[in-house]
């Protein structure tokens, strides 16, 4: 069997056998309720607060103000559409960015189907949100500003600090979908201006299926999930102890491991572009050069689908995206690609690579001359390079 080379660490990661071996006592052993009122209970109720402790530091917050949820998607379901419940006598006004994940995006249209309408931001040539055009969207009846920390699909890094900034100064609640960034790069939630933050485990070799949602102390919103009275009465259903213990020891590792994964991320990050660009002709890099998440590279060759590509790599154990998970499988071409205006036939040959810390130079080496081989290959069956070609010659 072929090496597997696994460079799509966006859509999500293995979980950490450390993290594996936190979680099994909270299955076999300490199954207990947490909302049980015998001594034995205690144990997943302890789990809880140390795992609540381990994440309100890591974004420098007080515990209490971290709601776990199931997972990034419920965590912006819940932050947008309780906002948009609690806030409604304000105003019916929702301020987004066109490059947000679905999770974001679907719920504001739905939104929309309700009463609500939304602002979708432009985004400049690299995916960054312009602050000016914030500054200019915000209306008497804005009620929240939703955007994302980092993109999923080009990596780009948004001015979060500067935007949260802005909201507030109209005094305007700000949420970022930081679901790609925490536990890769450094968030202060209170220097950073956040109101509401979203994360998700699996993203950052945690488990599937648990998440958390950041809610600053005063922010008057509801539960999205009716029910029992846990997460103080905000997000009712018994605690996913395990999911909650394994979430606490990813997130523990991934601060202790930030700095120096992020050089090893950054440095085989850069020396891919570098090479792809360098080697490959009528390619683009999508995204930030400098904005840009440690692991994240996107490109668009031309003259190719991204769809061969992607099943060409399979075949020499390359796991890679086309875009996001999610926009896989329809022949729709990225959302965010187009909002950083690429046209329909560059943003179907794009190539998304996201890189983890097992990632090897040695990998990448065979990534990069498989891809040279790919793309090579798929030109020469291609009518538009042939054309292409003879026009040129
Ligand atoms: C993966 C992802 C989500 C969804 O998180 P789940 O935990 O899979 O529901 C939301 N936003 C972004 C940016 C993501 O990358």
């Amino acid at each position: 069997m072929k090496k597997l080379i696994y460079l799509d660490h966006a859509a999500t990661t293995a979980t950490r056998p450390e993290v594996v071996e936190a979680m099994l006592p909270y299955f076999t052993q300490n199954y207990g309720n947490a909302s049980s009122v015998y001594d034995f209970a205690s144990k997943s109720k302890t789990a809880i607060q140390h795992a609540r402790k381990t994440i309100g530091d890591a974004l420098g917050v007080p515990d209490r103000d971290i709601y776990f949820t199931a997972g990034g998607s419920e965590s912006d379901n819940w932050a947008i559409k309780a906002t948009a419940d609690a806030y409604a006598s304000k105003g019916k006004h929702i301020i987004t960015s066109k490059i947000e994940h679905h999770a974001v995006l679907h719920t504001c249209e739905y939104l929309e189907k309700h009463g609500y309408e939304v602002t979708y931001l432009d985004v400049d040539e690299n995916g960054i949100v312009k602050p000016e055009d914030l500054e200019a969207a915000i209306r008497p009846d804005t009620v929240l500003v939703t955007i994302m920390f980092a993109n999923n699909e080009i990596g780009t890094v948004e001015p979060i600090k500067e935007l949260g900034a802005i909201a507030h100064k109209h005094g305007v609640l700000f949420h970022t979908d930081a679901v790609q960034a925490f536990g890769q790069i450094p968030i202060n939630a209170d220097e950073m201006n956040i109101d509401m933050l979203s994360a998700s485990g699996h993203k950052l070799n945690g488990p599937k299926g648990i998440g958390f949602l950041y809610i600053r102390k005063g922010i008057k919103i509801g539960p999205l999930i009716h029910g029992g009275a846990q997460e103080r009465r905000r997000r009712a259903g018994t605690e996913n102890v395990p999911g909650i213990v394994g979430l606490g020891k990813a997130v523990e590792i991934a601060v202790a491991t930030m700095k120096e994964r992020a050089e090893k991320e950054i440095e085989l990050r850069d020396y891919m572009m570098e090479r792809i660009m360098k080697e490959i002709p009528y390619t683009r890099i999508n995204g930030s050069k400098t904005k840009r998440l440690p692991g994240n590279v996107n490109f668009s060759f031309q003259f190719i689908e991204g769809e061969s590509l992607l099943i060409m790599l399979d075949m020499e154990g390359i796991c890679a995206s086309s875009g996001s998970a999610c926009t896989s499988g329809s022949l729709d071409p990225s959302h965010v690609l187009l909002a950083i205006g690429l046209p329909h036939e560059i943003a179907h040959g794009s190539l998304r690579m996201t890189l983890g810390e097992d990632n090897t130079k040695e990998d990448i080496d065979f990534v990069i001359e498989q891809l040279k081989r790919i793309v090579g290959r798929l030109r020469e069956m291609s009518p538009l390079y042939e054309d292409f070609v003879k026009k040129h010659k």
